[in-house]
């Protein structure tokens, strides 16, 4: 009996791995085929690597948790293999593509789905606000807005930033980037990966890693590997800011000068109208050690200092 359970599991995982390799080849196939009747050129300056791996597009779109209560926005469908499964699984997707030689074809991907519009734009020229109350118009009863993307590595932290600063109202955010950024957006104080940006990106969220994703899911293959990841945006950022420029000031004077303590670091930057000694008594009163080094931090500790020195500028 056990035999038998045995070798129908094996049966099951063979069938599986065929499915697999099935999924991946036709992928493929589609991209070269749509590339080809459209005489598109690639274009690596813009970041032009699409996914052709059916399971790692099924994963990110779940890693979102797509329904059809969702308004989606993606950035940079690029041939539309991931837009396809996203506006079959979405109520609204709006895709925004910078490229205008990808207008033809993804018009041919989304022909069959009234759910789904293109905006032939640069995303970091594109206003998020009236993109979804126009989105929201054309479906009152959507209940949440989701970003999914697949950006292109050349401003992968401008969009970032973009999506979480103007934020207007956005849920959920699940982003493939190259695994590097990844490393650090999701890093915590001490490592080496910890930096001004972990900091940025976890003042306005949670962020997590769900998976990692090989060059050879992309064509052409990226040179390097990819990660995704989900921001689980908060509606209110944790930690409580007197003045958010100079919180961000201070992270970044924190982190400038990587080999100085904090406290050469913090008064060797020009941002601050404080004199050394003054800093020092700061980090005193807040019990952090004038020793130690930006990256030891936490976001908590950032924040105080930052207020202690908005108090004193305003
Ligand atoms: N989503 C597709 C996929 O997964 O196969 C393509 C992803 S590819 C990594 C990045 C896409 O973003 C490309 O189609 C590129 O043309 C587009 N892109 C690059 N810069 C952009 C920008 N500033 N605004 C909008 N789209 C951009």
């Amino acid at each position: 009996m056990y035999n038998l359970f045995r070798n129908l599991y094996n049966i099951k995982i063979a069938i599986f791995n065929l499915l697999d390799i099935w999924g991946k080849n036709i992928m493929r196939q589609i991209t070269k085929e749509l590339i080809q009747k459209y005489n598109i050129r690639l274009t690596k300056s813009l970041g032009q690597n699409f996914l052709v791996d059916d399971n790692v597009i099924d994963k990110i779109v779940d890693a979102a948790d797509v329904n059809k209560k969702d308004i989606v926005i993606e950035v940079g469908p690029g041939i539309g293999n991931m837009t396809r499964k996203l506006a079959q699984r979405a109520g609204r997707l709006v895709a925004i593509e910078i490229d205008k030689h990808l207008v033809p074809p993804l018009t041919e991907v989304l022909g069959e789905f009234p759910n789904a519009s293109l905006i032939n734009k640069d995303i970091l020229k594109t206003s998020l606000g009236q993109i979804i109350n126009e989105e929201k118009s054309k479906a009152p009863e959507a209940e949440a807005v989701k970003v999914v993307a697949n950006l292109p590595y050349y401003i992968t932290t401008p969009i970032i930033m973009k999506f979480l600063e103007e934020n207007p109202g956005i849920n959920a955010m699940v982003f493939m980037i190259q695994k590097e950024v990844g490393d650090r957006i999701v890093a915590s104080p001490g490592g080496k990966d910890y930096g001004a940006l972990s900091v940025a990106v976890q003042y306005y969220s949670k962020p997590e890693r769900v998976f990692d994703v090989p060059p050879h899911s992309f064509i052409p293959q990226p040179d390097v590997d990819s990660t995704v990841i989900r921001l689980n945006v908060f509606s209110e950022p944790e930690v409580k800011l007197k003045n958010k420029d100079i919180f961000f000031q201070t992270v970044k004077a924190s982190f400038g000068q990587r080999r100085k303590t904090l406290l050469n670091a913090l008064s060797n930057s020009k941002k601050f109208v404080e004199s050394k000694e003054e800093i020092r008594l700061l980090l005193n009163k807040l019990g952090i050690n004038e020793n130690a080094r930006g990256e030891t931090l936490n976001i908590n500790e950032f924040a105080q200092i930052a207020n202690l020195f908005s108090e004193r500028n305003s």
